[in-house]
């Protein structure tokens, strides 16, 4: 059966994102999220006390912690600001297509990348007409001699502007639909990326999300991850692997808006569900 209490361990964890949260997200993170702005020096400061990047396996200098002490971690940060928390797990969500299908050579480049140095990885998989619908993506990887080349636009890509390598999909046929798509991952100066417009979100706006275009892009065989034609599998297992991180942070989310609303003059004048309000208050 299911066990809801924390170890030791787990515990630590939670008290000690909780800390950073409380003491250095909270109280700038109205200002970042009315800015739009790229909190950098928040997130240095999580990198270096190991609050980024916890699920890279300790052979390549990460904490290996497992998808639920990625969560309790990511609750935590939510609770502060949502969009902080979705940017500091961003790398999570763009290492997992190298956990999944890169070599040992892939890993042993990307990986120590992202735990010796304070770099940010994108996921680039949506695109302007594709979405959920991942098997519908445009972006094309055509056959060059022994490398491949490729062209696309892809949408709403996480810490793009930031990111100094991008894992992502495109197809080698769009016509075979879940059968073209192909894992890649590029270093952010290879030739022919560009960086494009930045979204004017809603919310969520201390995370960076911008479209990031490929043209011409030369990829040899060190830049695909996995078999071509086999890249819909390495996205969806991604998804699994990363979903429960997001269903965390919303749960952090709806609770810290009752607390604001709790706990601000506002509310104590205008109850509009008296009974809910007290029994949440008081619990
Ligand atoms: C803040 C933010 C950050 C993001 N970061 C990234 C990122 O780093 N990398 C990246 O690749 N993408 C990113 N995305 C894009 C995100 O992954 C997509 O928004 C998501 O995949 C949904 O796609 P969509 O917005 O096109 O919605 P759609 O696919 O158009 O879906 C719209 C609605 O229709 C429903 N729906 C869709 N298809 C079906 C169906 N067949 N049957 C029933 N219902 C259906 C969906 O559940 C949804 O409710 C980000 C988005 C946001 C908002």
């Amino acid at each position: 059966m299911f066990d809801p209490s924390y170890t030791e361990e787990q515990a630590a964890l939670v008290e000690g994102a909780r800390k950073f949260a409380a003491e250095h997200i909270i109280p700038v993170a109205g200002e970042y999220d009315e800015k739009g702005e790229h909190p950098d020096k928040v997130f240095r400061a999580a990198w270096e006390l190991g609050l980024m990047n916890v699920e890279v396996p300790d052979a390549y200098g990460g904490l290996g912690l497992s998808t639920l002490e990625g969560c309790l971690i990511a609750e935590e940060i939510a609770y502060g600001c949502a969009g902080m928390a979705t940017s500091m797990v961003c790398n999570h969500l763009s290492m997992l297509p190298l956990m999944i299908a890169g070599t040992d050579a892939q890993k042993d480049k990307y990986l120590n990348w992202l735990t010796s140095e304070f770099v940010f990885a994108s996921y680039c998989c949506s695109e302007p007409e594709a979405g959920s619908d991942v098997a519908g993506m445009r972006s094309r990887l055509t056959k060059d001699g022994d490398g491949w080349v490729l062209n696309g636009q892809k949408r709403w890509i996480t810490n793009g502007a930031y990111a100094s390598f991008y894992t992502g999909f495109a197809t080698i046929d769009p016509e075979l639909r879940h059968k073209g798509i192909t894992a890649f991952v590029l270093p952010r100066d290879t030739p022919g990326i560009t960086v494009g417009k930045k979204e004017n979100k809603l919310g969520q706006r201390a995370s960076n999300t911008v479209d990031v275009t490929f043209e011409d892009v030369r990829l040899t065989k060190d830049n695909i991850l996995g078999e071509p034609g086999r890249g819909f599998a390495v996205a969806m297992e991604t998804f699994d692997k990363s979903r429960p991180m997001i269903a965390a942070q919303c749960t952090a989310s709806s609770v810290a808006r009752w607390t604001s609303r709790l706990s601000t003059p506002t509310s104590a004048r205008r109850l509009a569900f008296p009974s809910h309000s007290t029994r949440l208050s008081s619990s």
